[in-house]
C-alpha cells in the first residue's frame, strides 16, 4: 500500500479504547445531571429542595434528629397529624407544629434557642443552624423533646 493510499481510507484498523477513568467520569456526570433534573422538577421534598438546591455526592447527613428536620418527617406535630390523626397544632397551641414553628418560633423551646443558637438565629437558615456545631446540638434537643412528646 502506498503512503498516499493509506491516508485515504475511511476506516481505521485500530480502535483506541477510551480510558476507564474517562468513561466513569462521563457516566458520573450524566447521572448527576439526570439526578439534578429530577430534583428540580420533583413535586415532593420541596422543603429539602429549599435547603439544598443542588444535588451532591459529597453531602451526607446521618444524624437521626437532624434528618427529621431536613425531611420534615418524624416527630413534628404537622407530620404526626398526617399519618397518625393527631392534632397538627403544636403543644403550645399558638401555631401549626411545622418545622419552622418548632425551630424558630415555639415558645416551648426558647431556653434551648437561648442556650445553643447564635443571637442572630432568626435570620439564619436551617442549613446555617445545622452546620453550626452548637446550634446543631440545640436542634437535636428540640427534635428529641418533640419525639418524646409524640410518643406520649
Ligand atoms: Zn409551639
Amino acid at each position: 500500500m502506498s503512503k498516499e493510499r493509506a491516508t485515504e481510507r475511511d476506516n481505521s484498523d485500530h480502535v483506541v479504547p477510551m480510558p476507564k477513568s474517562w468513561i466513569k467520569y462521563k457516566m458520573r456526570e450524566s447521572l448527576i445531571r439526570d439526578w439534578q433534573d429530577r430534583w428540580n422538577f420533583l413535586r415532593n421534598a420541596r422543603f429539602l429542595f429549599g435547603i439544598f438546591l443542588e444535588v451532591s455526592l459529597r453531602r451526607c447527613f446521618g444524624d437521626f434528629y437532624i434528618n427529621q428536620i431536613l425531611t420534615t418527617h418524624g416527630s413534628f406535630p404537622i407530620r404526626q397529624s398526617r399519618f397518625f390523626g393527631k392534632s397538627s397544632l403544636c403543644i403550645c397551641g399558638l401555631d401549626e407544629g411545622t418545622v419552622s414553628h418548632c425551630i424558630y418560633g415555639c415558645l416551648r423551646f426558647c431556653s434551648i434557642r437561648e442556650k445553643f443558637f447564635p443571637g442572630n438565629f432568626s435570620v439564619l437558615g436551617f442549613l446555617d443552624l445545622i452546620l453550626n456545631k452548637r446550634a446543631c446540638q440545640g436542634l437535636r434537643e428540640i427534635v428529641s423533646l418533640l419525639l418524646c412528646a409524640s410518643l406520649a
